[in-house]
Formats: C-alpha cells, structure tokens, sequence
C-alpha cells in the first residue's frame, strides 16, 4: 500500500484531513500548470477526490482554500525553497490536529485593524483582498493561549473554552 502524505486544512470554518495532497500538488507543479489556470480549481477537486470525500455544498470552499495552497505550493517551489508537509507537533501527546483549539473570526464583526496579527507569536492569521483578517494555519496556534481574542475590540474572535483541554490529559481522553 502507498503511503501518501496527510495534512490538515482548515476549510470552510473547520479542520478537514486531506490524504495525497502534497503528491497531488507535485504532480500539478511537475505538469507545470499555472497557478491562476482557469482550469487548476477543477482539477484540484478532481484530484482530491481520489482519495478524500469532498461534500458538495463544500466544493466552492474547498476550491478556494486549496488553490490558495497551490499557489503558495508554486511560489515556494519556484522560488527554490524545500516544499515539505507541515509537522504540527504533538500536545498532550496528542497530533496537534486532533485538538481543536484555534481561533474562530466573524468576518461581520472584524473591522481590519491588524491587532490580531500584531499579538500573535505564530502565523496563524492573514489579511485577506477585503481587508478583513482569516485563520490561515489553525494548528500553528498554541494550545491554551488565547492573546489575540483579548487584542480585538470589535470582539471579532472566538475561541473554544479552557473545559476543552481538559478532555486531553498526557494521551489519553478520560474514559477511554
Ligand atoms: S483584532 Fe479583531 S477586528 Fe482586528 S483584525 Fe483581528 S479579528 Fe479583525
Ligand atoms: S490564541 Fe495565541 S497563538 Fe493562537 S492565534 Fe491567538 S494569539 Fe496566536
């Protein structure tokens, strides 16, 4: 059996593992398709399906955050830097995928201001074309923290409550 590559991807507002992604990307970047072909969304879908269920009224998120990712992918890969998966690390001895803290950001309520990406030690956050702020790299975010909620004044970002963490204790969930 082949062993393909797994990542995480925050799609859509909410983690989705995808198998085959970074073998995909190389196979389109190999084929030297352009990252802003008309076409690259379509048969990214196409390609993701292999080996991932995609729902349908999904689709349209998971085209834009994926060719997002390509195209960082191409830039990265173009410019001659080292394309390898992202290793999140491991917390509690959990994969950091598996916990699911991370901010959460209303578009209404975000005003822009930048903050956010001011107070952040990591790269978790990007301002987007429409001047507002998008979670970017949830698994980056460090568990427990929880600076740039108390930065937006607009009260723009959510974060899951510290009762979370305590269902993760040193690898193992209670009751299991
Ligand atoms: S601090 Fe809040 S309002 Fe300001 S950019 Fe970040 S999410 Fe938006
Ligand atoms: S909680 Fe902390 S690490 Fe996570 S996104 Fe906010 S500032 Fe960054």
């Amino acid at each position: 059996m082949t062993n393909l590559s797994y990542r995480m991807l925050y799609i859509g507002g909410a983690p989705a593992g995808l198998l085959g992604l970074e073998e995909l990307f190389d196979a389109l970047y190999t084929a030297d398709l352009d990252p802003n072909h008309e076409e690259l969304p379509a048969q990214i879908i196409r390609g993701v399906r292999q080996h991932n269920f995609i729902p349908k009224p999904a689709v349209a998120d998971y085209q834009d955050v994926l060719t997002r990712e390509y195209q960082k992918y191409y830039r990265d890969r173009s410019g001659g830097k080292a394309v390898v998966a992202r290793d999140y690390g491991h917390w509690q001895g959990f994969p950091r995928e598996q916990i699911p803290w991370f901010p959460v950001v209303s578009a209404d309520l975000c005003d822009g201001c930048g903050k956010c990406i001011e107070v952040c030690p990591k790269e978790v956050f990007e301002m987007n074309e429409d001047g507002k702020v998008e979670v970017v790299e949830p698994f980056l975010c460090i568990v427990g923290c929880c600076f740039c909620k108390g930065a937006c004044d607009p009260k723009a970002i959510l974060m899951p409550d510290r009762s979370l963490l305590d269902t993760f204790t040193h690898g193992q969930r209670p009751g299991t």
